[in-house]
């Protein structure tokens, strides 16, 4: 399990992150929901240690990663997708996804490639194209398939549908849902609510660095306040 406790982040005064709890279960998909500004992206960065918390704590299973820089937490099977996807486009699809890292073990390798072709056959068919040639939602799969390269336990999402038509914004949530089914436990955050509660197995609502709200897809949908409140929807 991926756990986080008692999480505070701060940029100088601004206290970004001010005490969330968050669990992740292998398999699952843990959803975050809040408005710009809620500390979501913190939060993330804070697990994958891009930036440093100033309390509490981050564990994946039974180790303590709190803290440790970046490239230790990918090696402690946290591997994150951050927002806006930043494939670089002159280089083939292949090529992106290489750049996922070496963490993997050497027998792994090509297991791994092969799982990351069949939740995205796309990829495979596009391998030897430029990333820049490939449609936004195609840009996305191509950023969850390079996290995927470091076969993480847990990865963390950045507002994946951002800047995507609706019906490509259904595809990615089908390929993050296929993520989940092989084993993999999935903390995304998004403030499009109905991107990921199809799909979510317990939904967080974060609102000013806090935990607003916590329940089921369900109990988020009949909830008319959370909504209006936390998410602009009327
Ligand atoms: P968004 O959807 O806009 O990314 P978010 O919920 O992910 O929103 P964060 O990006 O985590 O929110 O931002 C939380 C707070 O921290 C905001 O008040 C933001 O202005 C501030 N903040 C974020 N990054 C920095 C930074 N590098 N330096 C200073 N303040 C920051």
């Amino acid at each position: 399990m991926l756990q986080i406790s008692d999480l505070h982040v701060s940029y100088g005064h601004v206290e970004a992150v001010a005490g969330i709890d968050l669990e992740v279960r292998p398999g699952q998909v843990s959803l975050v929901l809040g408005p710009n500004g809620a500390g979501k992206s913190t939060t993330l960065n804070a697990v994958a240690g891009v930036v440093r918390p100033a309390r509490g704590s981050v564990r994946v299973g039974d180790l303590d990663t709190t803290g440790l820089p970046a490239h230790r937490v990918v090696g402690a099977g946290v591997a994150l997708v951050p927002e806006g996807r930043r494939v670089f486009a002159p280089m083939t699809v292949e090529e992106n996804l290489r750049l996922g890292g070496h963490t993997t073990a050497p027998g792994r390798a090509r297991e791994v490639l092969e799982r990351i072709w069949e939740i995205f056959p796309v990829l495979h068919e596009r391998r030897r194209g430029a990333a820049g040639l490939l449609s936004g939602g195609e840009q996305q799969m191509l950023a969850f398939g390079r996290a995927l390269v470091s076969d993480p336990a847990f990865v963390l999402l950045d507002e994946p549908s951002m800047g995507l038509a609706p019906a490509m914004v259904d595809v990615v949530v089908e390929k993050v849902g296929l993520m989940a089914e092989s084993g993999i436990g999935v903390l995304m955050v998004e403030q499009n609510a109905e991107a990921g509660l199809g799909i979510a197995s317990d939904v967080t609502v974060v609102n000013r660095g806090q935990v607003a709200f916590r329940g089921t897809s369900a109990e988020v949908r009949a909830d008319a306040s959370v909504l209006r409140a936390f998410l602009g929807e009327s």
